[in-house]
């Protein structure tokens, strides 16, 4: 060993015949030891008779002591001795053994009596040096009687060295036992020539197949593999076995013994071939990897299954993986996109803004929400955003993109379609309203601008207060009530009314609303079909505000609001044009007159309020006597011209709440409201006169033509249908009774007002003159 050497020292011992000199020198006095041979009893010389193991003694290069096994004292020691001890030649002799042990004494001294006993001979031990350095010994110790004593001879072996390796070992093999067992890694040596396999408790453990006594053989670890990853796994062994890699590594499936499959990686390399290069033995590692493999189908699974568009791609520029997204939003397949750089599927205008971004994320290592278009396999081009990370270790991109096609379009989309409202609510001839209405609070939340020039409103002023609408002072309560009821019904809105223009000019205006949103769970009754038709899909909760609408911020409006969106239209023009039609279709063209239809509804008006109020109500039935004449005579247009001067004649004679009516050809009819029949008369014969003495100014000249005229009143008439008939029979008895004359609708012998006989006044027709026509000259 090497200490044996190292420490050596040429030198002799006191054994031996030579060394009867050496023997009987006083042995140089060593601190704490015993201070000489003599002191222990023993002679001072051996035995010439024992020259040969003198001699073997001395010069054996193992350190050799001879030790009193009584007292411990160190008789003999041999040059090897002093040399591993480091003491001058001689030194040892007479020392004691406690001196150079590092045993406690009373354990030396059982030491010793086993030794002495025969009962020890080999023991491990802790020697301290002259330097104080303590060595590990292996002693062989063996007692001899000599000199009638018993004397151990020794021989130690310097074994520190060892025992540092084999602790250093020790420890390293409880470190790899800890990393194999906290690692779950089973270990087994495949004996290629036998098939035997020699494994560790982990092996079975990890397999699932529990604590393995026996070595199994190899055909029974191949009957558990799943038959589907045999041939991969006796590959990857061969290709080893034939020395084509330096180890192999494989994964498969076994089946524990649960039934369970489980996955195993399995690591090896051939540690031991024949001289003909003949692998012999195997040693290798397994290992459970099932939850890897899991996560890793899980991750494959979400891989495959993403509807975002997932790859890899290199620095090179192609890409190195994709999922099946890749093929369902843009059509190519994925060899056709292993096969081109990416960035030739990039929108050419695209690319440089690519490019940079690229740039960014070698930077950054990370982009987000980076926006291109795609070429897709039919030509078509698809926006997607994308996200990327940098991994620079790797050298690789990883990407993840959503087809945002259709939202883009939306947006788009969307925003034309605010533009198509902005401009249909400028040009809508009204002004478009969006407004909020809760208990207490309502607010336009919308105005268009249109109402700078048909209200002379800035469309602000409205937003900020509601009640700069110049509603009519007259139509104020109503239009609040037709709001309100609105409101409660959460229905539609109407309302037609005047509104006051700053500049005073009074305009009529008709509003119209629906309820588009209305707060709380009740919501507004599903009637979108028939609300909004031609709006198809409105979201739910109401179309979308139109443009330039704000909504009112959080907490200004108290309990549930509803919006109303709506319009109000300047309604004025159209309310005179109706009137100018009602006009029309109660006015007689000809006169000027009201015609019989408007007569009968103010005859019809005016009983009603006669039998209402008790108001007395006559009428007078007026024809034109012998008018067929006129005609024959003058033309059929001086008989309009007649009629027209007759009419205003009855005009001018009657007040204006008498109503005056062409009732047929040459009939007329006066209504007179709050008239008694002997006023009546007297309007009646006014009307006669005043037309018998007027020349009626013609085409023709100056005519004049008489009228017969019946009348009627209430009492004894009630009922429009009575008055005209009673009307009509004193006409006609008026015309019977010769013509330009005033009748009363009672019989002669009736009870006429005021002692008014049948035939009032009026000058009877006679004969030819009487038929003639007037012509005044
Ligand atoms: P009397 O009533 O006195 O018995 O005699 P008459 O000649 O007036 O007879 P009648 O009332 O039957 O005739 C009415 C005539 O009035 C007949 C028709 O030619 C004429 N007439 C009716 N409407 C118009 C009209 O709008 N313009 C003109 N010019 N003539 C009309
Ligand atoms: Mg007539
Ligand atoms: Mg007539």
């Amino acid at each position: 060993m090497a200490h044996g050497n190292r420490r050596q020292a040429p030198g002799t011992s006191g054994i031996g015949s030579g060394g009867g000199r050496k023997s009987r020198r006083a042995p140089s006095p060593v601190p704490g030891g015993p201070s000489t041979t003599r002191s222990c009893g023993l002679p001072a010389s051996l035995s010439p008779g024992v020259s040969l193991y003198e001699q073997l003694f001395r010069h054996h290069s193992a350190v050799m002591l001879l030790v009193d096994a009584e007292t411990g004292c160190i008789i003999e020691a041999n040059p090897a001795a002093s040399a591993f001890y480091g003491y001058p030649d001689g030194a040892l002799c007479g020392m004691t053994i406690h001196a150079i042990s590092t045993l406690p004494g009373d354990e030396q001294a059982r030491r010793l009596a086993d030794l002495r006993a025969g009962r020890l001979t080999r023991f491990v031990s802790r020697h301290r040096l002259a330097s104080g350095e303590v060595r590990e010994i292996e002693a062989h110790a063996v007692p001899v009687r000599l000199f009638e004593r018993v004397l151990l001879y020794t021989i130690i072996h310097d074994i520190t060295d060892r025992t540092r390796a084999e602790e250093a070992l020790r420890r390293s093999e409880q470190h790899l036992e800890m990393v194999m067992d906290g690692a779950g890694i089973g270990s087994f040596n495949w004996h290629a020539v036998t098939d035997e396999v020699g494994c560790d408790t982990r092996w079975g453990e990890v397999l699932g197949l529990g604590r393995v006594e026996c070595a199994p053989m190899m055909e029974s670890w191949r009957a558990l593999v799943h038959p589907d990853d045999l041939p991969g796994l006796e590959r990857s062994r061969r290709r080893h076995l034939s020395g084509f890699s330096p180890r192999y590594e494989t994964e498969y499936r076994v089946r524990g013994a649960d039934g369970a499959w489980r996955w195993i990686q399995e690591t090896g390399r051939v540690v031991e071939r024949a001289g003909d290069g003949l692998p012999l033995r195997v040693a290798g590692i397994v290992r459970d990897v099932s939850a890897r493999r899991r996560a890793e189908e899980d991750r494959r699974r979400l891989f495959s299954l993403s509807p975002d568009l997932m790859c890899v791609g290199g620095m090179d520029g192609y890409l190195r993986e994709m999922n099946p997204a890749w093929q369902d939003v843009l059509g190519w397949s994925k060899e056709e996109l292993l096969d081109r750089p990416w960035v030739s599927l990039v929108h050419p205008e695209d690319r440089a803004a690519t490019m940079q971004g690229m740039d960014l994320l070698r930077e950054r290592g990370v982009i987000t929400n980076a926006e291109n278009r795609y070429l897709c396999r039919d030509g078509s081009w698809r926006w997607i955003a994308w996200n990327f990370a940098f991994v620079p270790e790797q050298g690789l991109i990883y990407g993840v993109g959503r087809d945002v096609t259709a939202p883009r379009r939306m947006v788009e989309e969307l925003r034309a379609s605010e533009t198509r409202l902005r401009a249909l609510a400028a040009t809508v001839p009204g002004v478009v309203l969006q407004w909020r209405e809760a208990p207490g609070d309502r607010r336009f939340t919308y105005v268009s601008p249109r109402s700078r020039e048909t209200l002379g409103l800035d469309p602000e002023l409205l937003l900020r207060d509601w009640r700069t609408l110049p509603v009519h002072p007259a139509d104020r309560t109503v239009w609040e009530l037709s709001l309100r009821d609105a409101a409660e019904r959460r229905g539609d809105w109407m309302f037609e009314g005047r509104l006051v223009l700053p500049g005073g000019e009074v305009r009529w205006w008709r509003g119209e609303a629906r309820p588009v949103h209305a707060d709380g769970p009740d919501g507004l009754p599903d009637r979108r079909a028939g609300a909004f038709a031609g709006c198809p899909d409105l979201p739910a909760g109401g179309p979308e505000l139109p443009a330039g609408c704000s909504e009112l911020p959080d907490g200004c409006v108290d309990g549930p609001g509803i919006v109303y969106c709506g319009i109000i239209t300047d309604t004025t023009e159209h309310r005179e044009a109706q009137e100018r039609l009602r006009q029309l279709a109660t006015t007689d063209g000809l006169t000027g007159l009201a015609n019989r239809r408007r007569f009968l509804e103010a005859l019809e008006h005016e009983v009603q309020r006669h039998r209402r109020y008790g108001t007395p109500l006559a009428l007078v039935s007026i024809d034109v006597d012998r008018f067929k004449r006129v005609n024959d005579t003058w033309g059929h247009a001086v008989g309009d011209e007649v009629l027209c001067a007759l009419a205003a004649i009855c005009r001018a004679e009657v007040r204006d709440v008498d109503t005056v009516g062409r009732i047929g050809g040459e009939e007329f009819a006066v209504l007179l409201p709050d008239t008694a029949p002997e006023e009546a008369m007297a309007v009646a014969e006014r009307l006669r006169v005043s037309v018998q003495a007027a020349p009626l100014l013609t085409a023709a000249g100056p005519l004049s033509v008489t009228l017969s005229l019946g009348v009627a009143a209430t009492p004894p008439c009630d009922g429009a249908d009575e008055l005209l008939r009673e009307a009509d029979r004193a006409l006609y008895r008026a015309k019977a009774g010769g013509r330009n004359r005033v009748e009363w609708a009672a019989e002669p012998s009736g009870d006429l007002p005021g002692g008014l006989s049948g035939e009032l006044s009026g000058a009877r027709e006679t004969g030819d003159a009487a038929d003639s026509l007037l012509t005044i000259p």
